[in-house]
């Protein structure tokens, strides 16, 4: 099974309480691949521009990422530099140059056509649909937005929301796509707006999973919302990439799983909070380079011994 994303590959500049970096690899669809990487075959559609490098390349290639979707343009690839100084469950954005993303017109590959699942990573809604659009055979679809698409492309976010199966986005967003202040309320709106599921990721404090009502079927109990804990980490480096690397997780996992029941979407919403919890141990894509199974596994029973009764 395999999983093709569609996002920014980007170079990132990052302040927190602990320190700075400059121009490291980042990008939604970095983050997503490399968590997703350690559950399933991961697929890439993205541009780069003449930056680049070879070692860029060896953290993707060194995953068994498949980058022949990853388009290379004359130009400079995607940057942006954010910090976490007055808060470190969102970024403050101090600049956003797209370069090569601004004439982003996503080819896919022949040999991609045949994933079953497709994550639209935080992109421009149009060119989410257009990929969606060109991979009808996907059986699953999740997808990502931000603000700013919310805010001032509001019209196309509305068309591609439907396509999606399942939505991951945060509490702000949640909010500011519905207008309403109360979780439950914001996300019963975002639910009518057309994806089958919601899950809102809300930082250090976990993630909810919200459904419409029999959403996949039988197979997956959707009357009730579903929470997961984050783990309670005594020192967060850089949250740069959290929620796309739960996305990764989450996603990842219910990709290696045969079928989507209600106990593979609960241990994907577990996954996501683990792989979110390795992300932010270290400056940019560090910690996710190099991970095992194993380590990821017995943070997974830690979440579980953090929240059993019994
Ligand atoms: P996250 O912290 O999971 O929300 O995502 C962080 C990543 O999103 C960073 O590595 C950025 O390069 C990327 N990013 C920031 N702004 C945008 C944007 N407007 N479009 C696409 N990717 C973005």
């Amino acid at each position: 099974m395999s999983i093709t994303v569609v996002g920014s590959v980007a170079f990132d500049s990052i302040e927190t309480p602990v320190g700075r970096r400059e121009r490291c690899l980042g990008g939604a669809a970095t983050y997503f691949a490399l968590a997703a990487s350690y559950f399933t075959a991961v697929r890439v559609i993205a541009v780069v521009g003449e930056d680049f490098s070879a070692a860029e390349e060896a953290v993707f290639t060194a995953r068994g990422i498949d980058l022949r979707g990853l388009e290379r343009a004359a130009g400079k690839s995607f940057f942006w530099a954010g910090n976490y100084l007055e808060n470190l469950n969102e970024a403050k954005t101090e600049q956003t140059d797209l370069n090569v993303f601004s004439s982003f017109n996503p080819q896919i590959p022949e040999a991609y056509l045949d994933s079953d699942f497709l994550f639209l990573a935080n992109i421009d809604p149009v060119l989410q649909k257009r990929v969606r659009e060109a991979m009808p055979q996907a059986r699953l679809v999740c997808g990502d937005t931000m603000n700013y698409w919310i805010n001032d492309h509001r019209a196309a976010l509305v068309e591609v929301l439907p396509a999606m199966d399942v939505l991951l986005i945060n509490d702000t967003e949640t909010r500011l796509l519905s207008g309403k202040q109360n979780s439950v309320q914001a996300a019963r709106d975002v639910l009518a707006l057309g994806p089958r599921a919601l899950v809102v990721k809300h930082g250090e404090y976990g993630a909810t999973a919200f459904f419409e009502a029999g959403a996949f079927g039988e197979n997956v109990d959707a009357r009730r919302a579903f929470r997961a804990p984050a783990l309670p980490l005594a020192e967060v480096v850089d949250p740069t990439g959290a929620g796309d690397s739960f996305a990764g997780g989450f996603f990842g996992y219910i990709a290696s799983q045969p079928e989507l029941t209600r106990a593979v979407f609960r241990r994907a919403m577990f996954y996501g909070s683990v792989m979110g919890s390795f992300a932010v141990e270290r400056f940019g894509t560090e910690r996710l380079q190099e991970l095992s199974r194993e380590e990821i596994d017995a943070r997974f029973e830690r979440l579980r011994e953090l929240t059993h009764l019994d």
